[in-house]
């Protein structure tokens, strides 16, 4: 009896590591850069493949980086021209030394669970409440994982942290000067408001989880070093 329980056995797996879910294989072929559940699948429209021509250039040869993992609903952002270029150039920047995945830019934010996201932050969103929200206007992305690893709870991890090195060594007028993250990461990379970072504490509380990168203005931005 052993041998053929043996096989069955076998059988079931290959089976299992061969077919498995079509999402679950789509997932893990698609968007490396992303955990299972968060990057793109079966659902995105650009799905079917890489007939899908919409976006600039810059855009496609991002979501074409096995480096770059978006959300279904931020790659659609990506493809239908909502984000700003200067944004594309970073990330593509940040892809070359870490693998990066976004979930989102502007479809499907929210600071608060239940309230729209508008022109503005709502009240109640730390103190930032009433500033102008990036993500509405196409100028901000959340990144959730850098070189497979959750930003959260690996804030001083050298993936996290080379990210926010990365990120200084851009040109102040390419640098994006809304710059956020969990407190440690803040800290122990030590740059300023001059920079592009946001040092207010309850800024930082409520990132740590994510990096955030926003461009405060339409163009050009407030950094001076
Ligand atoms: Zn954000």
């Amino acid at each position: 009896m052993r041998a053929p329980v043996a096989a069955l056995l076998c059988l079931c797996v290959l089976f299992a590591a061969g077919c498995g879910t079509p999402d679950g294989l789509d997932r893990a072929t698609r968007d490396p850069a992303c955990p299972p559940g968060l990057g793109r699948g079966i659902l995105d429209p650009g799905f079917l493949g890489p007939d899908d021509e919409r976006g600039s250039t810059a855009v496609r040869k991002l979501l074409r980086n096995p480096d770059f993992g978006a959300s279904d609903e931020a790659a659609e952002d990506l493809r239908g021209g909502e984000v700003d270029p200067r944004l594309v150039e970073t990330l593509r920047t940040v892809t070359e030394q870490h693998r990066i995945c976004v979930d989102v830019f502007k479809e499907g934010h929210f600071f608060i669970e239940g309230v729209e996201d508008g022109p503005r932050i709502p009240e109640g969103y730390g103190e930032a409440g009433g500033l102008p929200n990036t993500h509405y206007f196409g100028r901000a992305a959340d990144i959730r994982y850098v070189d497979g690893e959750p930003v959260e709870g690996n804030g001083a991890g050298r993936a996290v942290l080379g990210v926010g090195r990365v990120l200084a060594g851009l040109p102040p007028a390419r640098r994006p000067d809304q710059i956020i993250g969990p407190e440690e990461w803040t800290r122990t990379l030590g740059s300023g408001y001059e920079e592009g970072w946001v040092l207010e504490e309850d800024q930082l509380d409520l990132h740590d989880e994510h990096l955030h990168l926003g461009y405060t203005r339409e163009d050009g931005t407030r950094n001076i070093r």
